[in-house]
C-alpha cells in the first residue's frame, strides 16, 4: 500500500518533470496544438497523481487518530487526585497511587481508597 503510493508519487512527478521538458523543448511535436494539449494533459495528470498520493499518505494519520479517539478506553477518576484516568491502569499516572492494591494480609483485590480490607479487616492505611 505504501510502496504502491511512493510509486504513483514518482510516476506523477515524471510526468510532470516530462511535459515541462517537453513543453520547453525545441521538439516541433510538442510546438503544434496537440502536442501541446498532450503535454498539458500529461502534466495535470501528474500533478493529480502527486496530490492525491501527498492526500493519501495523510489520510490514514487522520483515520488513525479518529480511530484512537474512537477507541479511546473508558476514563474514570482517580480515586485520590479525582484526574480522568484509562480504567486499565495500575497506577495513577498524576498521583502514582497503586490503583488495583492487594491486601498485604489476604492478598485479595482492595479499592485504593479503603482504609480496611474488606475481607479480613487488616488496616490499609496509616492515618
Ligand atoms: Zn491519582
Ligand atoms: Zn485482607
Amino acid at each position: 500500500m505504501k510502496l504502491r503510493r511512493i510509486i504513483g508519487f514518482i510516476l506523477g512527478a515524471a510526468l510532470i518533470y516530462f511535459s515541462v521538458g517537453a513543453y520547453f523543448s525545441d521538439e516541433p511535436a510538442s510546438k503544434t496544438d496537440i502536442g501541446r494539449i498532450m503535454v498539458f494533459v500529461a502534466g495535470a495528470f501528474g500533478l493529480l497523481m502527486v496530490i492525491s498520493n501527498l492526500f493519501a499518505t495523510k489520510t490514514p494519520q487522520v483515520n488513525q487518530a479518529v480511530v484512537t479517539q474512537a477507541s479511546d478506553p473508558i476514563k474514570v477518576p482517580c480515586p485520590v487526585c479525582q484526574q480522568p484516568i484509562d480504567k486499565t491502569f495500575h497506577h495513577c499516572p498524576h498521583c502514582g497511587i497503586n490503583l488495583h492494591p492487594l491486601c498485604p494480609s489476604c492478598s485479595r483485590n482492595v479499592s485504593p481508597e479503603f482504609k480496611v480490607c474488606p475481607y479480613c479487616a487488616t488496616k490499609l492505611k496509616d492515618e
